[in-house]
């Protein structure tokens, strides 16, 4: 475990899923963590599940709404006194499964004002504050910035965009803030979704067994991936990119 006390950290997308397993660990690291959702129910649900923790707090916001994103920095600072790090997790993958050909520019739009545009936003309100200590940002992007299944377009896009905006801002910031990029493959959040979504995942077999590493993936690796590179002791690492796919991307697959 790394050591977060008197640090504050934004997780966007924070109430399930991924982001849920960002905040419960840097909460187990003793940091200060602002979940940022637009999901109040999930908020609400994730507050009770640590009822009186005083170190976290929760805001319903829209990441593509900039004056939601500006009260929320605001409000977060005021609480804890610094914004030390930002996880860019908040992301959809619905709806565009229209072939491009059909696929419409408000459901292209709607994608990549979440999950590129909110990145975006984030950074534009949080930096002033990250940059005051040595800050740090992760965005969380996707295998699929590297590889596709058909008529995922605006979803790779948008990937593929927080990848180049990741080493744009490194450079941006040198000296102040690092920024890094996770890129998680097949990961199960069906565990820590609210109560009204919570599903069962149905996993096969053969579903683990095609992961190199044998299985498919659970938020807490995301997780731990994440608060490394937020931690001191990433304090080297700039500008990169982390596939946590267990192995997935590296596997040689020939039709027969
Ligand atoms: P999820 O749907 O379980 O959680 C996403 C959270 O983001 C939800 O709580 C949702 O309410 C919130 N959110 C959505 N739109 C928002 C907005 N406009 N403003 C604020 N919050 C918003 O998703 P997940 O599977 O945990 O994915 C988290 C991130 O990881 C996403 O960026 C996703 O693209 C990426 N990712 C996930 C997987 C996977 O297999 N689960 C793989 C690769 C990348």
């Amino acid at each position: 475990m790394f050591d977060f006390t008197a640090t504050t950290t934004v997780v966007t997308g924070g109430a399930q899923g991924i982001g849920r397993a960002v905040v419960d660990y840097l909460l187990q690291c003793r940091g200060n963590v602002a979940a940022l959702d637009i999901d109040s129910e999930a908020g609400e649900e994730l507050l009770a599940d640590h009822q009186g923790n005083e170190r976290l707090l929760f805001l319903p916001a829209d990441v593509g709404n900039e004056q939601e994103v500006v009260a929320s920095v605001a409000r977060i600072a005021d609480c804890f006194g610094t914004v030390d790090s930002l996880v860019n997790n908040a992301g959809i993958a619905a709806p565009s499964n229209d072939p491009v050909e059909h696929l419409a520019l408000e459901d292209w739009d709607a994608m990549l004002r979440v999950n590129l545009t909110g990145a975006f936003l984030m950074v534009k309100h949080a930096a002033p504050h990250l940059g005051r200590q040595r800050g740090a940002i992760v965005n969380m992007a996707s295998t699929r910035a590297l590889q596709s299944e058909a008529n995922t377009e605006a979803y790779a896009a948008s990937k593929g965009g927080l990848m180049a905006l990741t080493h744009a801002l490194a450079v941006s910031f040198s000296g102040r803030i690092r920024v890094n990029a996770v890129l998680p493959g097949w990961i199960d959040v069906s565990s820590l979704k609210k109560e009204a979504k919570k599903f069962d995942p149905q996993l096969s077999d053969e579903d683990h067994r095609q992961h190199p590493a044998g299985r498919v993936g659970l938020p807490g690796d995301i997780a731990a991936l994440t608060a490394f590179l937020l931690s001191r002791e990433a304090g080297f690492i700039t500008g990169q990119s982390f596939v946590a796919d267990g192995g997935m991307t590296r596997k040689m697959i020939y039709i027969e």
